[in-house]
């Protein structure tokens, strides 16, 4: 249903990216076009096209992509200014990667959510 993404083929290491964290169960990318001065995307390494496919064998890894957000948000020193996690699903969200992935935005004032 879903064709092999970017990301799969930056996981793998077929493309080379800036990893700039990964573990068994995710990698965390620099994102290639940043909307704030930290702008960093944490990627399952099992393969989930979004949030609409997150179940009860599953659910764990969801919840461990957001701690490891956090310990990023943590090591980067964006913990205590702020920052802001985002979860794109489907054509209303504009996701352009059908491959599950959180941005985590810093460095900045964000400024408010919805305009
Ligand atoms: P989304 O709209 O939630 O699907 O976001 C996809 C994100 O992936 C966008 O912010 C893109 O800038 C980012 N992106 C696309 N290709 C790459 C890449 N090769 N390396 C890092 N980030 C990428």
């Amino acid at each position: 249903m879903f064709k092999k993404t970017i990301f799969h083929k930056i996981i793998s290491g077929e493309i080379k990216s800036s990893i700039i964290y990964q573990d068994k169960y995710v990698t965390a990318i620099k994102d290639i076009n940043p909307q704030a001065p930290i702008h960093i995307l944490i990627i399952p390494n099992e393969y989930i096209p979004n949030s609409n496919y997150i179940n009860k064998n599953n659910r764990q890894l969801f919840g461990y992509m957001f701690y490891i957000a956090t310990k990023i948000a943590k090591k980067v020193h964006i913990d205590q200014d702020g920052y802001r996690i985002i979860l794109n699903c489907n054509k209303n969200a504009g996701q352009e990667i059908y491959y599950l992935h959180i941005h985590l935005l810093g460095g900045k004032n964000l400024g408010p959510l919805l305009k």
